[in-house]
């Protein structure tokens, strides 16, 4: 379902060019949880901006439930971004002046027709990450691993078909961190597709699948 073909992406900085992705190729199977590790450096940054189209490889193909994303335009990515892919970041990205369920329900502005039944799935969502009781809080009456959690139902809001996590744990004490990975498996375990990008191993070891990055290459893929 997200299939990665000879992806290359460049910067050019100062007279020199650097690969960030040189010629990285993989699929992810529908309802695989993987991570992608690799040291400071690596690629994974740019590899997690092409997975949420974000950004467009200099070569190679990126097929996402079978449609060639890599060509899309910035209009069309982003509107395929908003409806297909979730995004959950280590700084929660969450707006303080609005309520939880109005954070969780930010994605619906993207939806042409009815959102109505998308209020349900919201309170349905925030009652299974344990949050029934605070909708109308705001982030910063929360703690650190409440807002994290109401980051994964708004990234859930869409049902996307690509959740990408981003050092989702980065931020959390460490009991905060252990509920919300605990939380990222039982999404994994409803059949949702996940990529995670962490530095830290005991995160990427809770994935099915690790793909280490260096040097812009595959060096190691736990599935191969
Ligand atoms: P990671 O996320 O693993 O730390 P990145 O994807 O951020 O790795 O970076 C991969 C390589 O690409 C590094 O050498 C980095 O310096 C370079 N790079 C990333 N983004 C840019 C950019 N916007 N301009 C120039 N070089 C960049
Ligand atoms: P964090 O510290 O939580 O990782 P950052 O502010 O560093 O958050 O951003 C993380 C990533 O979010 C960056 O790689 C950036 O390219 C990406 N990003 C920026 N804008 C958007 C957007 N509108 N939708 C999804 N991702 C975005």
């Amino acid at each position: 379902m997200v299939r990665m073909e000879a992806i290359t992406r460049h910067y050019r900085v100062g007279g020199q060019t650097i690969a960030a992705l040189d010629g990285v190729g993989f699929e992810v199977p529908k309802g695989q949880f993987t991570a992608i590790v690799g040291p400071s450096g690596s690629g994974k940054s740019t590899l997690l901006n092409m997975l949420g189209c974000l950004d467009r490889p200099d070569s190679g193909r990126y097929l996402l439930d079978d449609v060639d994303v890599s060509t899309f335009d910035d209009e069309r990515a982003s509107d395929f971004r908003n409806r297909r892919i979730g995004f959950v970041f280590q700084s929660f990205h969450l707006l303080p002046r609005l309520s939880v369920l109005e954070n969780v329900l930010l994605p619906r502005r993207f939806l042409r027709g009815d959102g109505g039944s998308l209020e349900e799935r919201a309170h349905t969502l925030l009652e299974r990450m344990g949050l029934g009781q605070r909708l109308e809080h705001r982030p910063g009456q929360l703690s650190g691993g409440q807002m994290q959690r109401v980051a994964i139902a708004r990234a859930l809001l869409m049902q996307p078909a690509l959740l990408l996590a981003d050092e989702p744990t980065g931020n959390l004490d460490s009991k905060s961190a252990a509920d919300v990975l605990a939380l990222i498996d039982e999404v994994h375990a409803d059949g949702q597709t996940v990529v995670l990008v962490t530095h830290d191993a005991d995160v990427a070891a809770r994935a099915q699948r690790q793909i280490t990055l260096r040097d812009g290459r595959i060096e190691h893929d736990s599935a191969a």
